[in-house]
C-alpha cells in the first residue's frame, strides 16, 4: 500500500472535517451513511457536503460501499494515513515526508523530518497485509464484530498504540531503542537510526562481544518484566560508532515491539527461549560463533526482578490494558517455531493477495500497489504543510 500524499496539498478544511466524520462514524458503523457524515462533520446542510465526499472518494481516502439497506462510506487505509499524518503535522511532530525505507512484514517505514530538520521515521502499521496466515482464520470473527471500523485498521491501531507505549518506558529506562516521538492511530513516529539491520552485516570483528550484549539485553528486558518476542536479525539495528581512539564500535539498537509480552505471560518461558535461540542460531550460522556458556535461562533472568520496577505492569496500568493486549495477541501471535524470517509460504501469500484483491474489487477500492512496486517514493517536503485543518474530534 503506497502512501500517496499528492492530495494533502489541496484538501480543504471542510474536506478534512468530512474525513474525520467518516472516521468517527466508522467506530459504530460498517458503512457510514451520508446523513450521519453530515451530522458528525458539523457542517450545515446545503454546504455542499456531497462535493467533499466526492473529492475524498476520488482520491481514495473513503470508499463507497453498498449493502442491502443503504449506501454508505467507509474509511480506507489511505484515509487513515492522511488523518494520522495530519495529526502529526499539527502537533509539529513531522514537517515533511521522504522516501520509503522499509516494507516490513506488517508495516511501511518512511523517512520524515521534524520542523527543525531532525530525521525521523514514520512507521505505519499494516496488520493483516501479509501475515494473513495468522489472521485468516479469524476473519469471520472480525467480520462479525459489532465495530465495523475495518478490523485491520482497528488491529493496526492497537499495534501502534502498544508499540509506542512500550517504547516510551523502555527509552526512558535507557534501553538502546529509537526515541519514540509521537503516536497517532496506526502510526508511530520515532528517531531515525542511521544503521544497518544485523541481517545485512557479513562479518564483525568481535562477534562474542556483540553476542554477549544481545543476550544481556534479553536478560535486562526480562528483569523489567518484558520479552521482546521477535528478537531477530531484522529487528536489531547496528550502529557503527567511531570511538575517540579511532576504533570502530558496533552498537545494537532494538526495534519492532508490537509482539512484546510480559514475563507473566503463560508462554513467557517459550518466548524467552525463542528469542535466545534466535540469536544463538544466527551467530552460529552467519558468524560461525558459538558461545561456551549455556543460557541465559528464563528462571535466572527473572529472579532479580523487582516488583515495583516492572515495566509490563506500568504499561498495563498506563493505557495499553491487558484486555487490549489480549485482543491484539489473538490475531498477531506468531505461531511457535515460525518467525519473521520465515513467515508465510509463497502460496499462502499469493492466496492472501488474491483474496485482498477480490475484496477490494467488491468495495470498489483499487490497490495500486502491485504495479508501483519498486518505484522510488518521491520526497514531498513541505507538501505536508498544506491547508489549515480543524482540531481532531
Ligand atoms: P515490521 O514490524 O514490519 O518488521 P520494523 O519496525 O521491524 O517493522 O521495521 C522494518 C524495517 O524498517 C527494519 O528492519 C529497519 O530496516 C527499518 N527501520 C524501522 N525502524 C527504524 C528506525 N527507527 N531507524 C532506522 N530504520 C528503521
Ligand atoms: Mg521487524
Amino acid at each position: 500500500m503506497k502512501l500517496d500524499t499528492g492530495a494533502l496539498r489541496y484538501l480543504t478544511t471542510e474536506d478534512w472535517r468530512v474525513l474525520q466524520a467518516v472516521e468517527q462514524g466508522s467506530k459504530n458503523h460498517e458503512l457510514v451513511p451520508t446523513p450521519l457524515i453530515q451530522q458528525l462533520s458539523g457542517l450545515r446542510s446545503g454546504s455542499g457536503i456531497h462535493r467533499n465526499i466526492s473529492t475524498l472518494a476520488k482520491v481514495g481516502l473513503i470508499a463507497k460501499v453498498k449493502n442491502a439497506k443503504y449506501d454508505g462510506y467507509r474509511l480506507t487505509y489511505g484515509g487513515l494515513d492522511y488523518l494520522a499524518l495530519n495529526t502529526h503535522r499539527k502537533a509539529n511532530a513531522i514537517y515533511s515526508l521522504g522516501n520509503q525505507i522499509g516494507v516490513g512484514k506488517e508495516s511501511d517505514i518512511y523517512i520524515t523530518a521534524s520542523p527543525e530538520g531532525r530525521q525521523l521515521v514514520l512507521k505505519l502499521h499494516r496488520l493483516g497485509r501479509i501475515s494473513f496466515r495468522t489472521v485468516k482464520s479469524n476473519r469471520d470473527y472480525l467480520r462479525n464484530q459489532k465495530s465495523g471500523d475495518g478490523s485491520w485498521m482497528y488491529l493496526s491501531r492497537l499495534a501502534a498504540q502498544k508499540e509506542h507505549a512500550f517504547m516510551k518506558v523502555l527509552y526512558r529506562e535507557g534501553f538502546p531503542i529509537p526515541e519514540p516521538v509521537a503516536w497517532s492511530r496506526h502510526t508511530v513516529v520515532m528517531e531515525f537510526i542511521d544503521s544497518f539491520p544485523l541481517r545485512m552485516i557479513d562479518s564483525i570483528p568481535d562477534p562474542g562481544k556483540l553476542y554477549a550484549e544481545l543476550m544481556d539485553m534479553i536478560v535486562q528486558l526480562a528483569k523489567r518484566g518484558l520479552i521482546h518476542g521477535d528478537f531477530n536479525e531484522f529487528n536489531i539495528l547496528i550502529k557503527e560508532i567511531t570511538t575517540e581512539s579511532g576504533k570502530l564500535r558496533l552498537e545494537p539498537i532494538l526495534i519492532d515491539f508490537p509482539q512484546t509480552v510480559s514475563t507473566n505471560h503463560v508462554n513467557a518461558q517459550m518466548y524467552f527461549d525463542r528469542d535466545v535461540t534466535c540469536v544463538k542460531r544466527y551467530f552460529e550460522r552467519r558468524f560461525k560463533y558459538t558461545s561456551n556458556e549455556p543460557g541465559p535461562l528464563f528462571e535466572v533472568a527473572i529472579k532479580g526482578a523487582e516488583a515495583d520496577r516492572r515495566l509490563d505492569i506500568e504499561v498495563e496500568a498506563s493505557g495499553f490494558s491487558r484486555k487490549m493486549g489480549k485482543e491484539l495477541e489473538r490475531f498477531v501471535e506468531v505461531p511457535v517455531g515460525k518467525q519473521e524470517a520465515e513467515a508465510g509460504t509463497e502460496e499462502e501469500e499469493e492466496e492472501a493477495e488474491e483474496e485482498e484483491e477480490a475484496e477490494e474489487e467488491e468495495s470498489g477500492v483499487e490497490d495500486e500497489d502491485a504495479e508501483d512496486e519498486g518505484e522510488e517514493a518521491v520526497t514531498v517536503a513541505s507538501e505536508l504543510n498544506g491547508q489549515g485543518t480543524p482540531a481532531d474530534p
